[in-house]
Parts: C-alpha cells; sequence; structure tokens
C-alpha cells in the first residue's frame, strides 16, 4: 500500500516538473519578444522620509504586459530571465528606462526624486555593469547620485571579491548601491564593511507582524541601529498600516515604501503622485 502511493505521489511530482519546465520554455520563448515589441514597462513605487513625511523617490518594479495571459508581474519571469540571461538585456533597458525618467522629471522641475533600479546578481558577476551603467548615465544625462541599485545580499556571497571591485567602480560614479531585502539572505554582518553599501532595505517579512510581535520588534530595532551606526541609510519595505509607519519612526528608520503611501504606479500616475497637492510632511 506504501508502495503504490509513494509511485503516484512520484507521478504527481514528476507530472509537475513538466508542466513547470513547459511553463517556464513559454516564458523564455515569449520574453524573447517582450523588448523588441514594447511589453515591459516600469512601475514606481513611492519611498517616503518618516521624519519629514515627504517624498523622496520610488523604487522601479518591472512590468511585462503578455501578449496572451495580461500583466505579469517579476515573480513570474525574473528568475527564468536570470537562468537564460535574458536578464542582461532587461536590466540594462531597465536602467536606460529609469535614467530616462530621472533626467525628464529633473528637466519638468522635479530634481529631488531620486530611483532604486533592482540589479540581479548575474547582471552584477557576469553583466557588464560598469558599462551599462556608465552608457546609461552619459545616454541620458541624468545626475548619477539620483540613482540606487538595489542587490541582494545572496548574491554577493558567489563572488564577493569581483562583486565588490565592480560595486566600488559603480559607487565611485557617484550612484549609492543598497542591499534589498536585509536580513533574508546570509546577511554575513562583515559585508556591510566590506561592500559600498550606502543603504540597506529592511525585508517586508520582518516589518509584517512588527507592532506584535517581539522578535520582529528587536530584529528591526537592533537593524536600524547598526544600519545608522554605520552611516548608512536605513529603508523599510512593506510598511502597510499607520502603527508600523510609526513604530519605525520611533527606532529611527530613514525611510519607508509600502501599501500605506501608495502601491507601484505607472510613470503617468507616479507623475500626479508627485505633484498631488498634500504631500505628507
Ligand atoms: P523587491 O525588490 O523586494 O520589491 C518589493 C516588492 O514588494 C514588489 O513586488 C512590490 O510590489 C511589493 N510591495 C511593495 N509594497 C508592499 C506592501 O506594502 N505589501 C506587500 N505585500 N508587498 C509590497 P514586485 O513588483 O512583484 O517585485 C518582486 C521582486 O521582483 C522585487 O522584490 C525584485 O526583487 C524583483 N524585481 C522587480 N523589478 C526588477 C527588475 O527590474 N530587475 C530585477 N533583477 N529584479 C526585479
Ligand atoms: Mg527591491
Ligand atoms: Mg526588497
Ligand atoms: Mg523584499
Amino acid at each position: 500500500r506504501a508502495k503504490s502511493d509513494g509511485r503516484k505521489a512520484f507521478r504527481f511530482y514528476s507530472a509537475d516538473m513538466t508542466e513547470q519546465a513547459r511553463e517556464r520554455l513559454a516564458i523564455e520563448t515569449a520574453l524573447r519578444h517582450a523588448l523588441t515589441r514594447g511589453e515591459l514597462w516600469l512601475a514606481f513605487q513611492p519611498r517616503h522620509d518618516l521624519v519629514s513625511g515627504r517624498l523622496v523617490g520610488a523604487e522601479v518594479l518591472v512590468r511585462w504586459e503578455h501578449p496572451t495571459q495580461g500583466l505579469l508581474l517579476p515573480g513570474r519571469f525574473i528568475a527564468v530571465a536570470e537562468s537564460t540571461g535574458q536578464i542582461e538585456q532587461i536590466g540594462a533597458w531597465v536602467l536606460d528606462e529609469a535614467c530616462r525618467q530621472l533626467k525628464r522629471w529633473e528637466q519638468a522641475g522635479i530634481p529631488e526624486i531620486g530611483l532604486a533600479v533592482n540589479v540581479s546578481g548575474r547582471q552584477v558577476l557576469q553583466g557588464n555593469l560598469i558599462e551599462t551603467v556608465q552608457a546609461a548615465l552619459e545616454r541620458t544625462g541624468c545626475r548619477p547620485d539620483r540613482l540606487e541599485l538595489e542587490i541582494t545580499e545572496g548574491f554577493l556571497i558567489r563572488g564577493p571579491e569581483a562583486s565588490r571591485v565592480i560595486l566600488e567602480r559603480i559607487r565611485d560614479m557617484g550612484v549609492r548601491i543598497a542591499i534589498d531585502d536585509f536580513g533574508t539572505g546570509y546577511s554575513s554582518l562583515s559585508y556591510l564593511k566590506q561592500f559600498p553599501i550606502g543603504t540597506i532595505k529592511i525585508d517586508r517579512s520582518f516589518v509584517r507582524d512588527i507592532t506584535l510581535d517581539p522578535n520582529d520588534q528587536a530584529i528591526v530595532t537592533a537593524i536600524v541601529a547598526l544600519g545608522r551606526s554605520l552611516g548608512l541609510r536605513v529603508v523599510a519595505e512593506g510598511v502597510e498600516t499607520p502603527e508600523q509607519m510609526a513604530f519605525l519612526g520611533e527606532c529611527g528608520c530613514h525611510e519607508a515604501q509600502g501599501f500605506l503611501y501608495s502601491k507601484p504606479l505607472n510613470v503617468r500616475e507616479f507623475l500626479g503622485y508627485c505633484k498631488r497637492p498634500g504631500d505628507r510632511g
């Protein structure tokens, strides 16, 4: 009996794998045309200063208007693009487009906005990120100090020495480097010292229960204190309630983003958000 159950389980498992493989292949194939057909677009999620309440910038989040499946979030295609290498082309486009927007906004009289762009570890370790960033800045004429690159700590561990050299070159151009999803990876604290980090972003998983869970409170308070004492900017992600915002403000976190302020917006909506009369603070 146990045997036949086992066989059944195995059959389900392999059918599942086939389904997954088919889905990956379909994504990979469609993704090849996504850029040339203009199916990718950028969403902007507002980031606010926790002391003044002011809008200080946004995180850039890529979106894919799939021809048959409709709007796809990065969770559906970024991992595939990373494994095929397509992320290098996509990432370069995202950077270029973000810099173009920054320049446009500067010219439109809203120069105080900064943009944070997610960068895959593959772009750092296998792509030519230095040249890509340099080219985007030169092509668009946007100010490097308006641009931040978010990278997750997991990738740094795969090639710490190579990453450090590359990220230092980028930092030297005046672009800020942020550690994304801080606390969820290997979190070797020596990295904060080793890499040219300017910002840490506290992962949403620590923020979610921050008003209820003493462990999360302790972790977030410690991350903020650590970041502040190292002279880093500390940003909380996934802030959904005024209570979470208040706790973060009290423990000295600098900035926050999340549904409390706004969901990610398309460029037109984001411009409206920038110009709205009641900018908090
Ligand atoms: P992330 O960098 O940690 O981005 C934050 C994610 O949390 C976004 O999901 C955002 O929509 C979501 N979020 C923001 N505020 C809240 C909130 O208050 N509550 C909840 N529940 N969620 C919130 P999204 O847009 O689906 O992006 C997922 C991930 O995909 C990002 O995580 C990032 O790692 C990756 N990603 C997005 N755009 C790019 C890109 O251009 N390049 C690369 N390499 N990765 C990207
Ligand atoms: Mg991010
Ligand atoms: Mg994040
Ligand atoms: Mg996260």
